[in-house]
């Protein structure tokens, strides 16, 4: 297996040629023009300055040509630094200040244009940082063997790609991977999925995070896949590119099934095409998994149905396989993929902290080696911030966010755990836990509820929720302050960011 990405683009153009790499609306791109397009742009990077180990921000929503656009930068010898395609202006502006990245790269036609003017002013680096569309990046010519050369010149070990955590506990963090680690991750996920040239793979995960990116665009190459990119999740758009394209692979939050199962019309559409599904990252209810599976028309008729667990750091460490079932898919992650060495840290057998190591942990945070010296210990474990089990099968169950964690009256206390037993009352349509100070006992929790409009009995009340509570947790669990709001706020891949809740 080539283990740098220029050897891996090389290799699909090779072996997949005519066959499609990418499709969105009327517009196909084989493997080998992927390959001629991407030559191209790098030697406008290369034209434009770009040298060996010199970052470039892509700033985009899903496109061919974002994929066209990253795969210029590690082609030229650069590392890749996507940002969220949501970002401001001034927000993309510090992320070329930590990177000191030489260009950013726009789509033609993306809203972020308006952001364009900020990021200048934002950024007193302006006038080094150009800011490009994709397709105007060819515009300088260059000679071509140069470029090759520059492709030939970078090694397994050069850093491919800075990817951002979704700070969801606090600033995000750039994590570092190699050639070799982007590579290898994807082959493995490629391999238990069993991905082959024939799958025609909708990509909904953003291209900016891990999943996107990596078990996206270079799981396509390494198999010859056919990508799907979707800017925007559209249901109706959804289903009729599932028909039409006979879609086989569609990763994604568990909210993409859920409301696939709930579309108008779904009976009358013939999604039997899908083969595989990847979802997690939040709350997975066993009769979601048990529809995912049933055959059409009162489930998806999907054959292969799995959660993993996975992170900016480690892109992918658990997964389940295929023949779980689904309470196992539903109630855990999975076990250790190949490369990766799964560990709960804790003495008493109880719930601690989880903790990985293996060839696909980062390289480690970008220009912070005190961060990465918290995070990643001297034996190599990464320190993972969650909270979790592992049954004798080697499941894992993720618990809670250590930080989340919080200890009253001497008692640990997890909000994942109240959150999901206040859910069940009606006229709850969503809830957060955090916890706050406490004279008495430390700390006791705070709930942040949305109500929903349906409760029969009129609004639900302070009372009728900690009375709830009451009912089905241990004294110490149940909140004692009971806020309501009319939403929660949510990062982009839904989770809910309590460290806003927590300066309130
Ligand atoms: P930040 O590190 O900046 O606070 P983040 O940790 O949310 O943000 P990501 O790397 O995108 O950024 O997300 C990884 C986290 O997502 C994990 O640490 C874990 O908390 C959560 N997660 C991932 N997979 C699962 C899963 N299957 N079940 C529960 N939680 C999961
Ligand atoms: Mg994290």
């Amino acid at each position: 297996m080539p283990t740098t990405l220029p050897r891996v683009l090389r290799a699909a153009a090779d072996r997949f040629g005519d066959h499609p790499a990418y499709v969105e609306g009327d517009r196909v791109l084989s493997f080998i023009n992927l390959l001629h397009d991407v030559r191209r742009v790098a030697a406008g990077y290369r034209s434009r300055g770009l040298e060996r180990g010199g970052r470039v921000v892509l700033w985009a929503p899903n496109s061919i040509d974002w994929a066209v656009a990253a795969l210029a930068v590690t082609y030229a010898g650069g590392t890749l630094v996507p940002v969220n395609s949501r970002y401001t202006g001034s927000e993309v502006a510090d992320v070329v200040d930590r990177t000191g990245a030489l260009l950013v790269v726009v789509a033609d036609g993306f809203l972020g244009r308006t952001q364009v003017a900020d990021l200048r002013a934002a950024s007193d680096l302006a006038t080094v940082v150009e800011v490009v569309e994709v397709t105007r990046l060819d515009a300088v010519a260059t000679d071509p063997g140069d470029i090759d050369r520059a492709a030939d010149a970078v090694s397994r070990d050069d850093v491919a790609d800075i990817l951002f955590t979704s700070g969801t506990t606090g600033r995000s963090k750039g994590a570092m991977s190699a050639h070799r680690q982007t590579i290898g991750v994807a082959q493995v996920w490629a391999d238990l999925g069993g991905v082959r040239a024939d799958d025609r793979y909708l990509v909904v995960n953003p291209f900016f995070h891990s999943f996107g990116y990596k078990i996206g665009i270079v799981v396509g190459l390494l198999t010859g896949a056919t990508l799907y990119p979707v800017a925007t999740f559209d249901l109706d758009a959804t289903m009729t590119l599932i028909e039409t394209e006979r879609i086989t692979l569609l990763p994604g939050a568990p909210t993409i099934y859920q409301s696939l199962l709930g579309a108008p019309g779904r009976e009358e559409r013939d999604l039997s095409s899908l083969r595989l599904a990847v979802t997690g990252a939040a709350v997975v209810p066993v009769v979601l998994i048990e529809r995912m599976r049933a055959p059409a028309p009162e489930g998806l008729g999907i054959d292969q149905v799995v959660t993993a667990f996975g992170m900016t750091e480690a892109v992918v460490a658990t997964m389940c396989r295929e023949d779980d079932s689904a309470e196992t898919v539903a109630t855990t992650c999975g076990r250790a993929i190949p490369g990766m060495e799964v560990r709960i840290d804790s003495t008493t057998g109880e719930a601690g902290e989880l903790l990985l190591r293996g060839e696909h942990v980062m390289l480690g945070y970008l220009d912070d080696p005190a961060a990465t010296a918290e995070t990643v210990d001297a034996d190599g474990w990464l320190h993972t911030g969650d909270v979790g089990t592992v049954d004798e099968a080697g499941n894992l169950r993720i618990t809670d966010r250590l930080k989340d964690m919080y200890i009253s009256g001497g008692f640990n206390v997890y909000p994942a755990e109240v959150e999901q037993a206040l859910a069940r009352l009606g006229g709850v349509a969503d809830v957060a836990v955090i916890g706050v100070p406490d004279e008495r006992l430390g700390e006791v929790g705070k709930a942040y509820v949305v109500r929903s409009g349906t409760s029969s009995e009129g609004a639900l009340t302070v009372e009728d929720v900690i009375a709830f509570a009451r009912q089905r947790l241990a004294n110490f669990k149940v909140p004692r302050h009971v806020t309501f709001v009319d939403a929660l706020p949510r990062n982009l891949s839904g989770k809910v960011l309590k460290t806003a809740l927590r300066e309130d």
